[in-house]
This record gives C-alpha cells, structure tokens and sequence, in this order.
C-alpha cells in the first residue's frame, strides 16, 4: 500500500514547535447548523415531552412506538440478552466488568471529618448522586464496553438510579449491550438516542425520570445537546477525537505499534496516532510495517485517511526529550514502549492514561485492564481525568461550632464581614461571641 504518507517531525528542526502546534490543531468550530437542529430538539422534549421524543425517534431511527413505555427494555429483556449472547461472549463481558469493579472499588471516596481543640468540628460528608444518565452511542456500531465502563463507577459510587439510553435504528437492538446493562447493573434502558435522548434525560417526560448528571460518549448531536443541558445537569466531559502517542526506544517489535497505532486510528478519519523515539531506523520500521499491514485492516479506508490527515513520526534525541513533547501533546492514552517504563514515568506529567512497558497495548485497557477508558483528549488531561467513582459522588462541607469556637471564629467574621460592608454577616456572628455582654441563648 503506498498512499499512506505519515508526518514525519523532528524536534531538533527549527519550526518544530509551529509543526507541533499544527499537528495537534483540529477542526473543533462550531457547526450552527447542528447547534440550531440540536436546540430545536431540545425545545421540543422540554415542552412536550414523551410525544417529541416518539417523533423524534421515528425520524431520526425509524422506530415506530405508540408510547415511549414501549421503549423501555424491561430487567427481563436485559436478562433474556445476557442468556442469548454465545458463552465466550459473556465470559468477556463478566471477567472485564469483575476487574472495572475491582479497580473502581478503590476510587470510592469517604466522608471524613476532625476536631479542632476547642470542639469545632469540621469535615465533610460525600454522597453518591440521586439519579445518572448514561448515553450509549448506537447509531453507527454499539458499544457494550462503553456500558461497562460508565455504569460500573456510577453502581460503585453508590448512585440511586443508573438510567441508560441508547438508540436503536431501525429497530436494530444489540444484544450484547443490552447483556453488559444487565451485568453492570444498570437499574433502566431506554432505546432512544440522539439529542432527544439527552433532552429527555435532562428535563425528563413523562416516562422518562430527570437525572443529576449525564455521561457517556456520542456523536456530534450528543456531543452538542450535553453541552446544551450542562447547568440543567452535570455533565462527564466533551469528547475530542480519540488519540495514541507510543514512546518508543526502538526495541520493540515494530508490528506491534504500527497496529497500537491502528488500534486509534480505526476509530474514525480525526482520531490521531503520534510515535515518537530516538531512533530513526526504528520510524522507517514502523513506516514499513504500517505500509505492510494496512491492507490487512477491515477498517482501511479508515485507518489511511485517519494516518494521512492527523499521524505523524516524531524523532527525538532522547527518551528525556520524548517525555517532554508528550507533556505537550497531553495525550488521551500514553503508552511507554520502553525497556524501564518506571523511570520514563517520572518525567510524564499529562496524560489521560499510561501504558507501562511493551506488553501493555492500549487496546487491553480500553475494555478489560480495570481502569476507565473514558479519558481526557485535546490536551485536557493537563487539567482533568479519567471517568471515575469521583464523577458520580459529591461533597458537603460540615461544620459544626463549639461555643467556643463560635465565640473565636466570630470575632474573625465580624472584621471581615464589616470590612465587606455585610452588617447582617456581622452581628450574626457577633451574637455568638461570648464576652459577658451578648446573650448566650
Ligand atoms: P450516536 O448514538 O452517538 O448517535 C445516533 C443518534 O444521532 C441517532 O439516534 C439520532 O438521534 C442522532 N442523529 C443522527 N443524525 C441526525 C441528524 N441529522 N439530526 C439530528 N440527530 C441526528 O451514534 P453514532 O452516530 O454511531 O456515534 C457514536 C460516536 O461516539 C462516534 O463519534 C464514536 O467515535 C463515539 N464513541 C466514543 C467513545 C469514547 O470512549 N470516546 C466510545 C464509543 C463511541
């Protein structure tokens, strides 16, 4: 195959940091036609409610319902899915959900609280949230390890209500989505999709309960609608393109990370797939192998267009200089093919996740290694993380005075209070100080 032609960088090269810059940029402006479309949507479900969403669902998946009760899949139906997928299936499903628990049962915060010495108590109290949505994109392909991986946090926080949407065109329901909704608990599935899906998720209808925050993946319309709606509801994050940097000394098998390359750009044309090492006979090996195995890929019209648009080889002089475009780039997922990956991660400071060591293919976190595959892109990983437990707890501060310390603390208040001109701040607390001459009732 010889129309993949990557980027190739180096950052010795003088306009590299322009180069880098330019490599990262992606169309990311706002498309008024859809923002419009999008808006329309969820006018329509806040004022209407159940009757939009059937409208909405017929036109934009062909599915015909008399009332949106129809579109709910009963405990029964998910369990029905869970029996009907082949064995090797639900084995998969099963062993990846044990070990996403497993590692979220660590994340799981605890309210603490301490003492000062005059009996001031202080502290703070974490509560997992009433009601999430968890949106499941279906339009295109379905995503069962997506199911696993938004649900399982939010059933470990110990949220109330998990209730998942996912859209099924023209009818089509995905068996083992349905099966991953039953093994990680979600407590209700709606088959509808689309901004009318976060709308209704949002304001709620008839039938469909309002929720305190929405997560989940989707396309362009989802992607739109959640930013619509944040305010209304909590929202997990907007989800650029999906992204790959591999940091590479040169000795691993070089099949190996053209297809951890691959492994990105199969998503979609944006996705973007970066390789930086020091040594550039190992680049030209990677070239060679992604020119080899491309036309291999089921996904190949997608994988080329994903590599010539967005891809690029990186030389470097150094591990310690790789480390340093990485913390640049902030990438979604960071694998360290590398000889010592512990003394690599000292210097990585941004990134969604890390992959340790040349065994460590990102592909075995996306779906069963423990940790979220729902992760920072665009660089956000310089200032937020992965999906997890945290997202679906809150925190309330505690504090309950002493006499004493109201009688300390109040003295503070009052000064500032005043300085800020709030008299009603002020004598509030000074009723509470205790020297001899306020009332103590
Ligand atoms: P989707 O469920 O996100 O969208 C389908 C819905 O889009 C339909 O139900 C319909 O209501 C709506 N829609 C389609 N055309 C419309 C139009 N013209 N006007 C209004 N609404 C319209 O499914 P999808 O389209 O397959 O997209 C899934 C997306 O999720 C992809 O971009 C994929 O890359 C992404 N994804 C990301 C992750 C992740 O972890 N980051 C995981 C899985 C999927």
């Amino acid at each position: 195959m010889t129309d993949v032609r990557i980027k190739r960088l180096n950052a010795a090269q003088e306009d590299f940091d322009q180069a880098l810059a330019q490599l990262l940029a992606w169309d990311d402006s706002v498309d008024h036609q859809v923002n419009d479309a999008v808006r329309q949507i969820l006018h329509a479900v806040r004022t209407r409610g159940d009757a939009a969403v059937l409208e909405l669902t017929e036109t934009f998946d062909r599915v015909t319902a008399t009332t949106v009760a129809d579109l709910e899949m009963s405990q029964e139906r998910l369990r029905q899915a869970l029996e009907s997928i082949p064995r090797q299936q639900r084995e998969a499903l099963e062993q990846a959900a044990a070990r996403i628990r497993d590692y979220h049962e660590r994340q799981r915060q605890a309210s603490w609280r301490y003492q000062d010495e005059d009996g001031t108590v202080l502290g703070q109290k974490v509560t997992p949230l009433d009601r999430a949505g968890l949106y499941v994109p279906g339009g295109k392909a379905a995503y069962p390890s997506s199911v696993l991986m938004n649900a399982i946090p939010a059933k470990v926080a110990g949220v109330g209500e998990v209730i998942m949407v996912v859209p099924t065109p023209d009818g089509l329901v995905n068996d083992m989505v349905l099966a991953a909704a039953a093994i990680a608990g979600v407590d209700r599935v709606f088959t509808i999709g689309g901004a009318q899906a976060v709308g209704a998720l949002a304001y709620g209808t008839e039938t469909i309960p309002a929720v305190d925050k929405i997560v989940g993946p989707g396309n362009i319309y989802v992607a739109t609608a959640k930013r619509e709606v944040f305010g209304t509801v909590g929202i997990d994050m907007i989800a650029g393109p999906s992204e790959i940097l591999v940091i590479c000394d040169g000795h691993t098998d070089p099949d190996w990370i053209a297809m951890d390359l691959f492994s990105q750009a199969e998503h979609d044309e944006q996705a973007q797939s970066i390789l930086i090492s020091p040594d550039a006979v190992f680049l030209d090996a990677v070239e060679a192998s992604i020119r080899a195995l491309l036309p291999t890929m089921e996904r190949a019209d997608i994988i080329r267009a994903s590599l010539n648009d967005r891809a690029a080889l990186i030389q470097v002089a150094d591990l310690k200089q790789a480390a340093a475009v990485a913390n640049r780039i902030a990438p979604e997922h960071l694998e360290l093919s590398v000889e010592d990956p512990e003394a690599l991660l000292a210097d990585i400071r941004h990134a969604g996740a890390i992959f340790m060591g040349r065994y460590t293919a990102e592909a075995l976190g996306d779906y069963c290694a423990g940790p979220n595959h729902v992760l920072p892109t665009s660089g956000t990983a310089r200032f937020s993380s992965p999906l997890g437990v945290y997202d679906f707890q809150k925190r309330s501060s505690i504090i309950g005075f002493s006499a004493d310390g109201a009688s300390r603390m109040g003295r503070v208040a009052s000064v500032l209070a005043r300085g800020e001109g709030l008299t009603a701040h002020a004598r509030s607390a000074e009723y509470r100080i205790n020297d001899g001459s306020t009332s103590q009732a």
